[in-house]
């Protein structure tokens, strides 16, 4: 409940209240506590957590710079030559204005395609608020797996989707829960780079009717015995490069989200990584006891 000071300030505090009869009267004891310290402290430890996860989403993204910029420069260049291609066009005698008409229908499309990469990323990198809604799950896994096969495909890496057409929608973070998707499809493509075959499937299903599970496998070299135990702690990895805290990162998101994040070999060889999710056309378990 709220207190409120003399000076009419309000202030959290916590208040239980016991009860005893004596003879045939009743008394009320009242212990009250002030909880705005712990309180404080809690949002503290919240508010940098989020900070923690935006900052290594901006990691990330700073580790696809040079994908990224290729990504773009792709519909960029083609404008250009479509753009160039139409000049010509228009410099002829005779200008045929039916192709210089789809020239520059399809420079339009390919400028929407660099505009829909940019506001993916403004979405991925932005700071917004940690928010909760009901979201569609084969759309989330798409954007993100979009980000995250960039530059993949020319290393030869497959990528197949599997995902059920029973899904319901989830409750979710989306920009958080992409994250997940992007550091576990990451790991999956650069565990695959000495791969003879390179396939990454990205699988959902619905388990029950509360939980859906997504699935990311490999067929890389599997998760070596002596990271298997210790994968998902801060700091843990076998890349020069690495800072090991991707994993530990996703790990907090997902329970966070009252969901599980585990990891297995597969008997065939390859990584696969699950994570659950609730189902998000359920009410709350809270909203069913209020
Ligand atoms: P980082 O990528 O910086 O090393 P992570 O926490 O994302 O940090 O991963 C920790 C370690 O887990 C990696 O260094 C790697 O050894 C192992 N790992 C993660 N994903 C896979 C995978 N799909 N296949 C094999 N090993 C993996």
């Amino acid at each position: 409940v709220v207190g409120v000071r003399q000076d009419g300030s309000t202030f959290p505090i916590e208040l239980a209240v016991g009860e005893m009869r004596s003879g045939r009267r009743r008394f009320f004891t009242g212990f009250i506590r002030d909880i705005t310290e712990p309180q404080a402290t809690e949002r503290r430890l919240q508010d940098l957590q989020s900070e923690l996860i935006h900052v290594s989403r901006l990691t990330s993204m700073g580790e696809m710079a040079s994908a990224l910029a290729h990504e773009l420069n792709q519909p960029l260049s083609a404008i250009a030559s479509y753009m160039k291609g139409s000049v010509r066009l228009l410099d002829s005698e005779t200008p045929d204005l039916e192709r210089v008409r789809s020239a520059l229908t399809a420079a339009g499309e390919q400028a929407l395609r660099a505009g829909e990469i940019i506001r993916r990323l403004r979405a991925f990198v932005g700071k917004g608020e940690a928010a909760m809604r009901i979201e569609a799950l084969p759309k989330l896994i798409e954007e993100a797996g979009a980000l995250a096969m960039m530059g993949a495909r020319d290393s030869g890496v497959r990528l197949d989707f599997n995902l059920s057409p029973k899904l319901g929608p989830v409750l979710a973070d989306k920009v958080q829960i992409q994250q997940v998707v992007l550091n576990l499809m990451r790991n999956a493509v650069e565990a695959m780079s000495e791969a003879p075959v390179r396939n990454l499937t990205v699988e959902a299903n619905p388990i029950d009717g509360e939980t859906v599970e997504v699935l990311i496998s490999d067929t890389g070299p599997g998760l070596a015995p002596e990271v298997l135990e210790r994968l998902f702690q801060p700091f843990v990895t076998t890349k020069a490069e690495g800072m090991g805290v991707g994993l530990s990162i996703c790990r907090t998101i997902i329970e966070a989200h009252g969901g599980e994040l585990t990891a297995r070999n597969r008997t065939e060889g390859g990584a696969v990584f699950r994570f659950t999710l609730r189902r998000g056309d359920l009410p709350l378990s809270d909203e069913i006891d209020a």
